[in-house]
């Protein structure tokens, strides 16, 4: 078995994952994991799952030295904080096991004859094999390796492909936030994406000023969400800064700073609810004047003021950049692929897996986890047909 990676170094993504500590997996019953996915992705990934949990990741890294830790929203990682470590591991696996890595070999094509697969091109000559395993990636940070080759190839082969789109990715936002808020987390809150007034989505976490627009756990959450919506209308991002408490019970509590506060802006009352740089250009956003004194503050300005907090219009959505996603959502359609051994249903001696299919899953260690599983099922799927092929074979002869 040989792996044919273009880069001239293994595993580039996973050196790039999690900020470079790599989120390696997901804690917790495979149930849970599996309702992390959308309900048709999750049913797809069930029997791999099963094949090859999350415990067997940590248990391949931890036979090779690779110590891993739970943090408490259940998110795992190496001890040491490396991604290199889990590359290291994972290429020592497939050489335990007999394979080759073969480094800066691009491969261009893959062909088919009459009995299925016969082959890849690489570099203009054809490495003929009968059993081949795509796992080439999406589309996202094409730096990395991922530019779409595979989705090209089994396009070509007769497969569906599932319009690609991005997935965990910074939200552009119009007009553009001012350049000085760069930088800042507005922490706590709960992030809206609204169509035509209406709440169609929401995922309560952080978010981050960007240069583009916004990022952080909420905004790579909702930006799936987001970038399907645009294609129905303008789409408006929301934050409410304060998601505990309801409209009436806040009014009653920001009156009673207020009171407590005569003498004080408002501006300046609010940054113990808003981060300092913004209070002031957001409270004046809401149309009241940041240096209005608590005592004149009208209860007309002041629900103005709670309306701000309770649901802050971030901007337009302006487009959500498929390159920078963590993950590409679409792919090959999963009725097109037998989950049970990731045999693609199209063309036979192929088998596909990772992010090259129709699934997406969350921030958390999921979207490696449904890499791990779908590749280790394609492998052992592939071993075994590539064996009973060459046993029929050779008992022929
Ligand atoms: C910045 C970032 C951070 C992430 N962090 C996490 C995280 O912490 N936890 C998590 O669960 N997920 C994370 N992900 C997502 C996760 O890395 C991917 O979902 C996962 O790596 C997909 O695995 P894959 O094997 O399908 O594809 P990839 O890991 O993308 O690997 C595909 C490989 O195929 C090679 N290739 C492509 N075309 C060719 C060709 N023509 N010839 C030869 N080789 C080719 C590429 O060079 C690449 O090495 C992150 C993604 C990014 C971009």
């Amino acid at each position: 078995m040989t792996v044919l990676e273009r880069n001239a170094k293994p595993g580039i993504k996973l050196l790039i994952s999690g900020g470079g500590k790599c989120n390696i997996t997901h804690d917790g019953p495979m149930e849970e994991v599996e309702r992390a996915f959308l309900p048709r992705e999750g049913r797809f990934l069930r029997p791999s799952f099963y094949r090859f949990a999350n415990t067997d990741v940590v248990g391949l890294l931890e036979t090779r030295g690779v110590n891993t830790y739970v943090r408490p929203n259940g998110r795992v990682f190496p001890r040491s904080g490396r991604a290199g470590d889990v590359v290291q591991a994972m290429a020592d696996a497939v050489r335990d096991a007999g394979g080759k890595i073969a480094l800066g070999v691009r491969v261009d094509s893959i062909k088919q004859d009459d009995e299925g697969v016969s082959g890849v091109v690489a570099a203009g000559k054809l490495i003929p094999s009968r059993t081949v395993i795509l796992a080439t990636g999406g589309v996202s940070y094409p730096k990395t390796g991922t530019t779409g080759d595979g989705v090209q190839w089994v396009r070509a082969l007769g497969h569906t492909i599932v319009p690609l789109r991005p997935a965990l990715a910074p939200i552009g936002i119009e007009p553009p936030l001012p350049r000085e808020w760069r930088g800042i987390a507005l922490r706590g809150g709960c992030l809206s994406v609204m169509i035509e007034g209406k709440q169609v989505a929401q995922w309560c976490d952080d978010i981050l000023i960007s240069h583009e627009g916004i990022s952080g756990p909420a905004a790579l959450e909702l930006s799936r969400r987001a970038a399907e919506d645009l294609g129905q209308g303008q789409v408006f991002l929301c934050f409410d800064f304060v998601p505990h408490m309801e409209f009436t019970p806040l009014d009653r509590m920001i009156n009673e700073q207020v009171q407590g506060q005569r003498g004080r802006m408002i501006g300046t009352i609010l940054e113990a609810w808003l981060p300092n740089r913004m209070a002031e250009p957001l409270v004046r956003s809401a149309g009241v004047d940041p240096a209005t004194r608590g005592h004149v503050l009208t209860a007309t300005e002041r629900r103005k003021i709670v309306h701000l907090l309770k649901s802050w219009t971030i901007g337009r959505v302006s487009g959500v950049n498929i390159e920078r996603g963590e993950v590409t959502a679409g792919g090959v359609s999963l009725d097109e692929v037998d989950p049970h051994s990731m045999r693609s249903r199209r063309v036979k001696g192929l088998y596909l897996c990772g992010e090259i299919l129709d699934i997406a899953g969350p921030v958390g260690g999921y979207n490696l986890q449904a890499a791990f599983s779908t590749g280790f099922v394609a492998g052992e799927s592939a071993a075994q047909d590539f064996l009973a092929g060459t046993a029929r074979n050779s008992g022929a002869q």
